[in-house]
Parts: C-alpha cells; structure tokens; sequence
C-alpha cells in the first residue's frame, strides 16, 4: 500500500521545535493504530552527522542498525517509541554521493545530470524507500533548515513533485517562530508570514501551520496568520513554551492536530486516541525527592551535546520517582585537582567524548567518585578514562593511558586493537550500532539488566587493552560484560557503592516509557534508593 506523506518545514529560525512537532505527531498518529514512520531530512552535505561537532550540531544520535543521524531521530524514538534506522535520515551528501555513483556506473548515459530531475529523483526514492522499509500508512518527513536555505531548495522542489504526483497523499506542515515581544505583550507574526511567502514562491501552500511561540496564540494573531498564509483559521495551531517537551504532544492534541491530519489525508485510525506521555509528564512533575547528578564532560555548554543522557536520567526519574537535578561540569574545570564543585553530587557520570581536551579533569572526576563512594557512571569514553584512572592510581601503572591521547603510553589500557576497526578515514569507521553483550552471572550488571545476553548500541573505536584485563580484575575492577569476540564492554568496582563503566551508550535506547536500566540503576542508587540495584522492571 502507498504511504501517505506530511511534510514538515520550518521558518524564521532554526531550533524552533520542528522535531519535536514532528515526532508528537508521529506519537498520537501511532497511538490511533496506523503504521507510521518519520524521515529528516538533512541539508547539508556530510553524508552523515558523525563527523560534525557537537557544538555545532548537538549529539549524534546512533541507530540499532549503527548509523550516525541527526539528533532528531532521537526525538522520534522517544516520542512515537518507534526503532528509527539508517533509512531514516536523509542528507544531501547521501544523495549526491549516490547520483554521482550512478553517473559512474553510467546509469544516466548520454544525459547531463541536473538537480531536476536526477538529484530529486533520487531524494523522492530514498524518501519513498524509508517509508517501505516500515511499511509506513504515514510518513512524517522533516526538512532540516529554514525555508529558503540554499542548501534546502532541491529537497523542497522534490517535496512538491511529490504532492504533483499525488494530490490526496501529501499535506505540509509549517512550524514557524512568532516572536513574543515583552514589553508590549504583542505577537509579531511578520517573519512567519514571510516564511510561508517564500514557501509559496516555490510551489508550496503549506495545509497547516504550526505557529511557535513564548506564549499561546491568541485568536487575533490566528486569524492574522489565517489570512496572511492562505490557511483557515483551523490549521493554525499553536505550540508554546513548556517545561518539558513531552508535553508537546498533549499540546497539540488539545487543539485536535491530528484529527485535521486525519481528515486532510483520508486516514482510518483504528484506534481512538491515546497518549501515553500525559501520564509520563504528570509523574515527571509530581515527583518531589531532588537528586543532584554531576554531569562532567567536554562539550557541556551545548546541552544538545548530550540530549540522549539527560533524557534517560529524565525517563529513570520518572520510573523511581525522583527528580534528578542535573549539573553540567566542564572537564577542564576540574583540572589539577579542583573537584570542590563535585562535592555536593550524589551521582557522577563521565560523559562521552573526543579527543585530548579535559581527559585529565574528566580522570579527575572518576578519581573522586572512586575514592569518595560516589556513585559513579562512566559512558564510552568516561568508561574509558575510568580504566586508565584505575590502572593509574589503583594498579600503580604510571603514565597508563588511551593511546587516543597518548600514543607513546608506557601503558596503553585503552587502544585501537588491529583487525577490529578500520583506522582508514573517519566516516563510519567506529565500531557502531547495537551488538550483543555476553554479560557474567551474579554480577551487578546482570542483576541490572536481569539477563545474560542484552544489546546495546556502540559508538567508538578504541578498546580495552585485552592485555591488561588480567590484572585490572586483580585489583578489583571486574569484567561483567563482553562483546561476541570478547572485547571489553562493561566493567564494575567490588566493594564500592555503584560504579559501572559501559562502553555502549545505554542512553540511545532509552524511551519514557522503557528507561535505561543502567540509568535506572545508577539513578537509584544516587538517590538512595534500596534496594540499590534490582531495577530492572519495566526495561525493554
Ligand atoms: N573517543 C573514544 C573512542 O573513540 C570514545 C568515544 C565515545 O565516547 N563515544 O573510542
């Protein structure tokens, strides 16, 4: 059966929310019983988002299927709770590297190769392919950017082809910002009406507008955007300022969002409506008992950087009823041994990261969790270093370290280890995606995760030195769980309260509804919780 399409595009500003629109959406529309799936699509021309900068971009969030997307296919997981995969993120240099690999083949033999038709064939494919690929009845696609980016035009011309091609099967959705002017309490709808200008000028009347803001629209200012856009006053919809953005969904499904939806595209839910985050949301606010957690890390002033972390301490919270207090730490700060500020955390993680900047802080921060009987969480590369403070200060082995920072180490604890990874280039080269983890009977992991066999999703390239695990169990950091070929992936510490090291990122499976049990684990025991680690209820 042939999918039907919403387009979701954004005006004014970037960050307005559009992924959070889009995957609310998807939320209510899979909660009415229809097959959906969502698909960003990404202007710019990396292939994918593994190599760009978290400051620039916020956190790469991976796949089961190891693909390095844009953040938004998080949204979308943990809102429609739906497995996104590689197919669903589309950016402009998949597509030109595929139309480019054509023209080599010589499938366009004879013909010159443009933007119309080859590049919006190819994007309407892959398009068309994400929605297969699940079998959607709905697709959500997201364009990423503002309307009128350079880089977005051959991405809308091929979205309007498509509602060429079927008139029924296709609405768009706008979400634009209306800024909120304090002083006089005015909304001023001018930029988002230029928006929706530009989007028609290239073919595009949007069905329904989603207007964003500080505050709730009020009726004038709807009726302004009504007139101005060539909508009804029934497609404007708002979306306003809320301390949690699981709450977007009700919002919209107030205002009946879905139901227009239904209507424009001639959908049969099987359902009646539900949505499962309202009663997240009222727990989220409900719970009283504060836990302060110290989040140390490198790229700690774009909170984005970390979004799947802070969101599974959220959905921990939520399941244990405690409200974690998060305090962003940058490693730097706590070099040569300025850790007051850790002091009053009742729970550290040391979070993922690159490269050499704040290694020595983060070091620092694994040191005092040790040593303090903090409960401690160390994720990927905080798993990593937690290795190297032990083999340092626990085991005596001066100068250990990642050889990602040291490559002359007279100790290498952490290490690219031959014929695991390819070390050619950096697109896609880690080791990515979800993997089998073989975890030891009767350890604390296994009373975590109630099982012996769990899958988590990777991201990372350097290892634990196989030839120092002998004696890093020696003095007490176990092994408790390894990958199919035996590489290290979880350890723990004997004796102390909570700390756990994971080489996957738990984070990326978090959902509301199905919290990390990691998280959950190192949570409760921050919060005091007993007993301490028999959590795993309600993990998936
Ligand atoms: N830099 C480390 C590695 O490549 C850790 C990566 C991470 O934290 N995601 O192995």
């Amino acid at each position: 059966m042939k999918s039907k399409y919403i387009v979701v595009t954004g005006g004014v500003l970037s960050s307005v929310g559009k992924g959070t629109v889009s995957a609310s959406l998807g939320l209510l529309l899979k909660e009415m019983g229809l097959r959906i799936t969502l698909v960003k699509v990404d202007p710019y021309i990396n292939v994918d988002a593994g190599t760009m900068n978290p400051y620039m971009h916020g956190e790469v969030f991976v796949t089961e299927d190891g693909a390095e997307t844009d953040l938004d296919l998080g949204h979308y997981e943990r809102f429609a709770d739906i497995d996104m995969s590689k197919y669903n993120n589309i950016t402009a240099g998949k597509v030109y590297f595929e139309v480019i690999r054509k023209e080599r083949e010589g499938k366009y033999l004879g013909q010159t190769v443009q933007i119309i038709p080859h590049v919006t064939d190819e994007i309407k494919s892959m398009i068309h392919k994400a929605s297969q690929m699940r079998d959607a009845q709905v697709t959500i696609v997201e364009i990423g950017g503002t309307v009128g980016d350079i880089e977005g035009l051959p991405f809308l011309e091929a979205v309007r082809q498509m509602k060429l091609e079927d008139e029924e099967g296709v609405i768009f959705v706008h979400v634009a910002l209306v800024e909120y002017l304090k002083a006089t309490g005015e909304l001023k709808t001018k930029p988002l009406q230029h928006s929706v200008q530009e989007l028609r000028r290239i073919g595009i009347q949007p069905d329904i507008i989603i207007a964003r803001a500080e505050v709730p629209l009020d009726e004038e200012s709807r009726r302004k955007i009504a007139l101005f856009t060539n909508v009804k006053p029934e497609f404007v919809f708002s979306s306003y300022d809320v301390d949690t953005s699981y709450e977007v969904p009700s919002i919209l499904q107030r205002q009946g969002l879905h139901r227009k939806v239904i209507s424009k595209l001639q959908l049969s839910p099987l359902n009646e409506e539900r949505n499962p985050l309202e009663s997240f949301v009222s727990k989220m606010r409900s719970s009283s008992k504060e836990v302060k957690i110290a989040l140390v890390g490198k790229y700690v002033k774009l909170k984005d950087s970390y979004i799947s972390i802070r969101e599974a301490l959220y959905h921990a919270g939520v399941a244990l009823d405690v409200r974690p207090k998060i305090k962003w730490i940058e490693a730097e700060e706590l070099e040569g041994g300025k850790v007051d500020v850790l002091e009053e955390a009742e729970g550290i993680i040391v979070l993922p990261g690159f490269g050499s900047r704040g290694v020595e802080g983060k070091i620092e921060a694994v040191r005092f969790a040790r040593e303090k009987d903090v409960p401690f969480l160390g994720i990927c590369y905080g798993f990593q270093l937690a290795v190297v403070e032990f083999a340092r200060n626990v085991l005596g082995l001066r100068g250990a370290h990642t050889t990602e920072v040291d490559a002359e180490t007279p100790h290498p604890v952490v290490t690219v280890l031959e014929g695991h990874h390819p070390v050619k280039g950096m697109g896609g080269t880690m080791r990515l995606g979800a993997q089998t983890i073989h975890i030891k009977e009767g350890s604390i992991l296994h009373k975590i995760y109630g099982s012996v066999l769990v899958t988590e999703r990777h991201r990372h390239r350097y290892e634990v030195n196989p030839n120092y695990i002998k004696k890093l169990e020696e003095g007490g950091l176990t092994v408790s769980g390894v990958s199919d070929n035996g590489l290290v992936e979880f350890v723990e510490l004997k004796g102390h309260r909570f700390f756990v090291g994971s080489q996957p990122h738990p984070e990326y499976k978090s959902r509301p509804l199905h919290p990390s049990p990691i998280y959950m684990a190192f949570l409760a025991a921050s919060a005091k919780l007993e007993p301490e680690v028999e959590v795993a209820v309600g993990s998936r």
